[in-house]
């Protein structure tokens, strides 16, 4: 006879954080126009592919990988220059990081605290890891409101800060000084969170010897390696020889490793290309400000910000025309009428502008 046991539900089973969640939604993107998710454009150089295609047919994934990845890991402290006794961890994107540091400090009521709008990840993995959110409203210009969380931090005593630098998806680099004075308020970690660092250029990695509970993550995603899943977070030896322990053994594969350690020996080409995104973005950001009914939020980042009214209607135009961006509309009060887009190669950007001219007058017309 069969019968259902009631304990083997999920509502039963879970935990009432991972009911209320919603699941981290990708939308399909084949055969768009693909500039939603802060990816880079571009191809590798030939001769660099037929060297990657000849060390993944050798590689041996027959094998576990190597767990300490230490080849990969002195090539990224050389290539960041990394101050001395400044330790990397590596992580399956960064998103694993930040579950990662979230799972170590997890105790009973501990609150991870953040910024809002910011990375959607740092609120989610709190809920994943049964933490207290806390996030504080930027002001209406997306800077940090520096009194607000010295108050937060001091109300709250957060186990964890999160800080994108730029940020996303707002694209701007907070007040480095602001952020010194999180940092020395703080009573737990604070974590900067530099994946979009290729397109900015400033950094707190200098100041990792100046303050003990400051960690810097970057991910390789963002310059040319989205597929291949790598992020490190860069901090002293006391923190990272415990963090160390929650890493699962084998969390970066060979293949990652092969490659990105190949791509990282070819830097000047990830670089080259992140400086004609630079470049792009500033063509790309003067024709939004020059769109009719577009409010462009300038960038360090690999993609702008933009308000437009009906930008519900002006998204669907823009998907109907083969163009897909991510509309931030519902992820905040803050990004009412907002949409993100990421810089593409020039045509693609051209592409887009058109796209974005045309679906504004459709979305006029349809009123
Ligand atoms: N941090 C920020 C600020 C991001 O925007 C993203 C990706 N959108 C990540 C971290 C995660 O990147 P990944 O997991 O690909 O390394």
């Amino acid at each position: 006879m069969s019968y259902t046991r009631i304990t083997a539900t999920p509502e039963y089973l879970l935990r009432k954080e991972v009911l209320a969640l919603h699941a981290y939604h990708v939308p399909p993107g084949t055969d768009m126009v693909k500039l939603d998710a802060m990816e880079n454009p571009y191809a590798l150089p030939p001769q660099l592919r037929d060297e990657i295609g000849r060390l993944s047919a050798d590689a041996a994934i027959n094998r576990y990988p190597d767990s300490g990845a230490q080849r990969l890991k002195e090539k990224i402290h050389q290539l960041t220059g990394l101050p001395q006794g400044v330790n990397v961890l590596l992580g399956n994107g960064s998103d694993e990081i930040i579950q990662l540091l979230a799972m170590a400090v997890a105790k009973p009521g501990a609150t991870l605290l953040g910024v809002e709008p910011s990375f959607v990840m740092y609120r989610m993995i709190a809920a994943f890891t049964g933490m207290n959110y806390v996030g504080v409203p930027l002001t209406e210009n997306f800077e940090l409101d520096c009194t607000a969380m010295l108050d937060a931090i001091q109300h709250h005593q957060p186990a964890l800060v999160f800080l994108a630098y730029p940020n996303n998806p707002t694209g701007n680099l907070f007040d480095a000084e602001a952020i010194e004075q999180i940092i020395a308020a703080a009573p737990g970690l604070v974590v900067v969170d530099e994946a979009y660092h290729a397109f900015a250029g400033a950094s707190f990695i200098p100041l990792l010897g100046r303050y003990s509970n400051l960690l810097v993550m970057r991910t390789f995603s963002k310059l040319g390696m989205a597929g291949l899943r790598l992020g490190f977070l860069a901090g002293g030896m006391a923190w990272l020889e415990q963090l160390e322990k929650l890493r699962l053994p084998y969390n970066v594969g060979v293949l990652t490793q092969l490659v990105a350690e190949k791509l990282l020996q070819h830097n000047d080409v990830l670089l080259q290309q992140a400086e004609q995104i630079r470049h792009d973005r500033t063509w790309l950001y003067g024709r939004l400000v020059g769109t009719v009914d577009v409010r462009a939020y300038p960038s360090e980042a690999n993609f702008i910000l933009f308000h437009v009214a009906h930008s519900a209607r002006v998204f669907e135009g823009l998907k109907q025309r083969g163009v897909l961006i991510k509309n931030m509309n519902a992820a905040h009060t803050a990004l009412t009428d907002c949409l993100r887009v990421t810089v593409g190669t020039p045509d693609e950007n051209e592409l887009f502008i058109r796209a974005l001219q045309e679906s504004i007058h459709q979305s006029k017309n349809d009123i």
